[in-house]
């Protein structure tokens, strides 16, 4: 199908990305996945080829460029057939930078937001905790102001980018007591190198070249001036991003559920049984034509999204229902799909096998399901 989403400008920056995955990123999937580690060259060939942090003021290194460019990086990063890849790249591009961006000061934004766009520093949002995940403002990690540092204390869990990533965008309780408990989270970058921090990797299902962490922080002295925005912004800055990550999850559920299409449409061109090709057979024909019918239902809403987005629009209800939606697809394209190789969709050494995995976490992460529908049942006054 058609859409007038993209300008030239978009589909001559898709063409360099294209091509740069191709080259750079396609050769060594397999090798990433093994070593569980994207290695630093990477991030710093996505710096020079101007693929992160491009939306930013060009006082921070980007180019000021609209969010659509943001849908075609993603869309680029389905091909690379891992999902973890996109969510490390998405976690620093989409989810963690964004604010330093939105709350930072000119000057932090020269210190954190300049080393992230040339891919000198990797960035984590810190959210999630092992007490706490979808209930954002029951996080317990303490920031206790002592003078010119805050005193920090506590543990996150499941961080992208966490154990291999310079900067940490942290969720903190600098009032634990605030009614509601809400206003009492704030956000501080933290460098991950200060004393009192540890990390440990977590060995996942999926993703696997993407880091995964868990992070104690333990007595570790932060200055006051790594606070972003003021004391009790972090709950309003969390909610307010939430419509670019999801945005981007969709993008790539869409992306790799149609990657996975592709490629299922080919073996079962190809696979021969009782006689024929499997995709001649009517049951086979028909679960492709569905997961065909299910990416379109899918892009067609996350386009739309995306061009309100881009306008400036409020759109938490329909990408809410997009995430919810499109997570839930990328998950049954990708068991039809193992289910169509039959065998070979059971062996890691295929890319369909390999995605079946990575793809379970799209339901879970950036918001469950559950909550999606949480948010969109409260949106429509039920
Ligand atoms: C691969 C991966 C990467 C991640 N990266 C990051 C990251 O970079 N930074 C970060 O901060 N976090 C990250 N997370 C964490 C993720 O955001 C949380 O796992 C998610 O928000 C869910 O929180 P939880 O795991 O604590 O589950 P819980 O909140 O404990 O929920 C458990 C179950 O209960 C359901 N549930 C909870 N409340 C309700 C309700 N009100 N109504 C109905 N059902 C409900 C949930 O839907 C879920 O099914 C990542 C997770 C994964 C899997």
């Amino acid at each position: 199908m058609q859409y007038d989403l993209f300008s030239s400008e978009h589909e001559q920056f898709r063409q360099q990305v294209r091509k740069f995955f191709a080259q750079e990123v396609a050769p060594h999937v397999a090798e990433w996945e093994k070593n569980r580690e994207i290695p630093r060259k990477f991030w710093k060939d996505m710096g020079a080829m101007g693929f992160l942090g491009f939306c930013y003021d060009p006082a921070y290194g980007g180019v000021g460029a609209d969010p659509i460019f943001r849908v075609v990086l993603c869309e680029e990063l389905a091909r690379s057939m891992t999902g973890g890849i996109a969510v490390a790249v998405e976690g620093h591009n989409d989810m963690a930078t964004t604010y330093i961006n939105l709350l930072g000061s000119h000057e932090q934004k020269l210190k954190w937001l300049t080393p992230c766009t040339t891919g000198e520093a990797v960035c984590a949002i810190a959210v999630t905790e092992p007490g706490t995940g979808s209930d954002v403002s029951a996080i317990t990690a303490r920031a206790e102001k002592k003078g010119d540092y805050y005193l920090i204390n506590g543990q996150k869990t499941f961080i992208t980018n966490g154990h291999y990533g310079d900067l940490l965008v942290t969720a903190v309780k600098t009032d634990p007591k605030a009614v509601p408990a809400y206003q009492g989270v704030s956000l501080i970058v933290i460098e991950k190198n200060t004393p009192g921090i540890t990390s440990r990797k977590l060995e996942k299902i999926g993703g696997h070249s993407s880091d995964t962490a868990e992070i104690f922080f333990e007595d570790v002295k932060v200055p006051v001036g790594n606070l972003l925005g003021g004391e009790g912004q972090g709950f309003y800055a969390i909610m307010k991003n939430f419509s670019l990550e999801r945005l981007v999850i969709c993008v790539l559920c869409v992306s790799i559920a149609e990657a996975i299409l592709d490629k299922t449409i080919e073996y079962a061109q190809s696979r021969v049984a009782f006689g024929k090709p499997i995709a001649k057979h009517q049951v086979i024909k028909h679960k492709l034509v569905d997961m065909a019918t299910e990416i379109e239902l899918n892009r067609a809403l996350t386009y739309q999204c995306a061009r309100n987005y881009a306008a400036g629009v409020d759109v938490t209800k329909e990408i809410s229902m997009a995430k919810a939606s499109a997570a839930e697809m990328a998950n049954r394209v990708a068991y039809d799909a193992t289910q169509i190789y039959g065998g070979y969709g059971y062996m890691a050494e295929y890319d369909v096998a390999r995605l079946y995995p990575d793809l379970r976490s799209v339901s879970i992460a950036g918001g469950t399901t559950e909550i999606m529908k949480e948010i969109v049942a409260r949106l429509m006054g039920l």
